[in-house]
């Protein structure tokens, strides 16, 4: 069992006002209520229901392009491909596509949402541990920019496909630079023990065979350290500076490299983190890889979607416990899981006017489904809400609307953007029909007995 929370915690919570103030794209209306830019969130409930993801196309185009500028700022030529898992919205995808964007994708799923909304192959990057047969053909036959290749086994597979298919495929070799991102260790990559990349010492040799083999032409190298990466540049710059010193290997053996892939991971403040500026990424780039005058390229998924994104939500009602009160939702774990898979902590704000400024205490924020670890906050400073207020948990457009699931047979919920003073759904909420289909129960089954 948990301890209890103290009565006030030694580092309190930011406050409704702070947590605003270091959001731009949303603000305080003494009538409307909780605005996304020009759009009341209580106008997306009445109209899409709750619970709803919403997500601002404005905060979007916005944080593309500061990436964009703090990477051109320091001189370097760089293409961005945005991680599509972080968030496979189309809308979302088409915003940051028409931004220059391009994609980095783990699937066939993910490659096939990128190209419907508009993302031509030659700006998409397949990386993952596993791609199948299948999906290596498909990459092949969208002609992609560039595989990641993660294992000598996953190179002679693709090797052998491409090679069959009269293809070439463009590849770039991942690399496990063993630097601890110094993150949570379910969201760490770059270590020797994590099942990504080869070995940076068996790059070379690897390097050189995939040279050899045919249907191959190796362009590059790539690493991705991990994710939520808040605890500064170290973990970066080192992993920079021994990519960096592998491409000059491979030159020094008389090998191609055209481009590095410096993979994603920046991370974001969730509560009053101090997390990195795109310019320090730029910098570390700089630092590290300046010298050998390549360009590069960047993978980031949450720094993009997750600010712009929110999950909307009701109060189904507030119950009090034996020595607490409970803030209960119509959303739940398997819509925002991260809290509970990695503790993480989201803002929560009331959406009503009248909310907003009431005196707040203590309260147990939960879904629910039928499992404690379905608690997205525990004594969060929240007002007294009746059934039917709205909440808004906050920076959930990266690993929330995509991690979710059908857990206790609840519909995906509803996708909403958000642009100036326009909205649109962009997803429907999933309807119990489609919830239930693809189920059959075999014909040699006996009915329920009388
Ligand atoms: C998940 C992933 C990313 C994006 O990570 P973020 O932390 O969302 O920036 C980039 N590259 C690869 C290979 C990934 O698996």
């Amino acid at each position: 069992m948990a301890a209890p929370l103290p009565i006030a915690p030694a580092d309190p919570d930011p406050s409704f006002a702070e947590l605003l103030a270091a959001r731009p794209h949303l603000s305080m209306n003494a009538l409307d209520g909780l605005m996304v830019e020009g759009v009341p969130l209580a106008r997306i409930a009445a109209a899409a229901g709750t619970p709803t993801w919403v997500y601002s196309a404005g905060a979007l185009r916005r944080r593309a392009r500061a990436l964009q500028a703090a990477l051109v700022g320091d001189g370097l030529r760089a293409g961005i491909h945005y991680a599509v898992k972080a968030n496979t919205s189309l809308a979302v995808l088409r915003v940051l596509a028409a931004e220059g964007l391009g994609a980095d994708v783990v699937s066939e799923g993910e490659l096939r949402a990128a190209r419907a909304a508009g993302i031509p192959g030659s700006a998409i990057v397949f990386s993952g541990v596993g791609k199948t047969e299948r999906e290596l053909r498909l990459a092949i036959a969208e002609d992609i920019a560039q595989i990641n290749i993660e294992s000598a086994e996953e190179a002679a597979m693709l090797s052998a496909i491409a090679a069959s298919l009269g293809r070439t495929a463009r590849v770039a070799l991942r690399v496990n630079p063993d630097v601890d991102a110094r993150t949570h260790a379910k969201i760490t990559t770059g270590r020797s023990e994590n099942k990504f990349g080869v070995a940076i010492d068996d790059a070379p040799a690897l390097y050189a065979r995939i040279a050899g083999l045919p249907g191959l032409e190796p362009v590059g190298v790539a690493t991705h350290i991990g994710s939520q990466i808040t605890s500064g540049m170290a973990a970066y710059r080192a992993a920079y500076a021994r990519l960096a010193e592998l491409v000059e290997a491979l030159w020094a053996a008389g090998l191609p490299v055209k481009h590095v892939d410096c993979g994603g991971g920046l991370g974001i403040p969730y509560r009053d983190e101090p997390a990195p500026m795109p310019e320090a990424l730029a910098g570390a780039i700089k630092a590290s890889l300046g010298r050998l005058n390549l360009p590069v390229m960047l993978e980031p998924g949450r720094w993009i979607a997750g600010p712009p994104g929110l999950l909307l939500a009701s109060v189904v009602l507030q119950k009090q416990g034996a020595d607490r009160r409970f803030l209960v939702l119509d959303a739940a774990m398997n819509d925002l899981v991260r809290p509970a898979m990695y503790e993480a902590w989201h803002g929560i704000l009331p959406v009503g006017p009248v909310d907003f400024v009431s005196p707040v205490a203590p309260a147990d924020v939960v879904g629910p489904v039928c499992e404690t670890g379905d608690t997205f906050a525990r004594g969060r400073a929240l007002p007294s809400m009746t059934p039917g207020a709205l909440v808004a948990f906050l920076d959930a457009g990266a690993y929330g609307a995509a991690m979710s699931s059908t857990y206790n047979m609840r519909p995906l919920a509803a996708e909403v953007l958000v642009d100036g003073t326009r909205f649109a759904v962009t997803r429907d909420r999933q309807s119990y029909e489609a919830l239930l289909a693809g189920n059959r129960i075999p014909d040699w089954l006996e009915e329920r007995s009388p």
